[in-house]
């Protein structure tokens, strides 16, 4: 059984000082778990910060985003290869990437490429708008961007990739109560389900048994166990909660006392 692995994205929050006061604050407070990989995406300027405070053991580091070159004339951009010794995992495909910044499964696909080449642990993010799901077009929005994330993934290297289905209609709605939106357990099995046969279409069973399967969308301490008691989902993408310190430590003992004693 692979760890419960869950990943706190602080989005475009904390500058390096603050990052660093709240790790401290945060570590503080979580008990070590073997069985339970605890990881914090910060902004990339705090990434060198905190890779030196944390103990890696303990407590691992993701990246955001990524360029999908490795060097070049690209003002602006960090690649996976500068990650490389800071991180060891990296989302791509973010819905905030796609929706805000516009990025195409064909962009996913080479970012995807681009950590596994640096030898780090993409996190593909997939997921359907409010509009795509009124109109039943879930099953067919996860398949094209599965399909198109993974493209050049090949049956070596898929047990390397995490995906993480955060539907673009539950992230970040849970800052207001009345509109707080999260799928229930029916949903999210039937779609566990779909993205868990396509890799198995894709790529056999066994990867399909490997595949860590996250969720991310309004996740707190309050609704973290129900997704988290739900068979083939390994872990959570937390936005918002995550910068909340007594939430996020909720979040992460439900995890652990799932897990049993560690
Ligand atoms: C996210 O941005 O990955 C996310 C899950 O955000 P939130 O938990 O705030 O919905």
């Amino acid at each position: 059984m692979s760890k419960t692995l869950i990943i706190g994205n602080w989005k475009m929050n904390l500058n390096i000082h603050q990052a660093s006061l709240y790790v401290h604050e945060l570590t503080e407070k979580i008990p070590a778990h073997t069985d339970v990989d605890v990881v914090f995406a910060p902004s990339n300027l705090a990434l060198q910060t905190l890779s030196l405070q944390l103990r890696r053991k303990d407590f691992k580091l993701a990246a955001q985003n990524v360029y999908f070159k490795d060097e070049g004339p690209y003002t602006g951009e960090v690649s996976a290869v500068m990650l490389r010794g800071l991180v060891d995992y990296v989302l791509v495909g973010h819905s905030e990437r796609r929706h805000v910044f516009g990025e195409t499964d064909k962009d996913v696909r080479a970012k995807v490429q681009a950590v596994l080449r640096a030898g780090l642990i993409p996190v593909l993010c997939v997921g359907e708008t409010a509009d795509e799901r009124a109109n039943n077009e879930t099953k067919h929005v996860l398949h094209d961007q599965i399909t198109g994330g993974l493209a050049n993934v090949s049956s070596e290297e898929i047990h390397k990739v995490v995906i993480a289905y955060e539907p673009v209609w539950a992230i970040s709605s849970g800052h207001d109560f009345a509109k707080h939106k999260i799928p229930s357990s029916v949903d999210l099995e039937k779609v566990r389900d779909i993205i868990r046969h396509q890799i198995s279409a894709l790529y056999g069973e066994t990867a399909e048994q490997e595949l860590r399967l996250l969720y991310g969308g309004s996740a707190n301490g309050d609704n973290c166990a129900g997704f988290l008691g739900l068979k083939g989902i390994e872990g959570l993408l937390v936005g918002g909660a995550s910068l909340k310190r007594e939430e996020f430590v909720t979040i992460v003992k439900k995890a652990q006392s799932l897990r049993g004693e560690a």
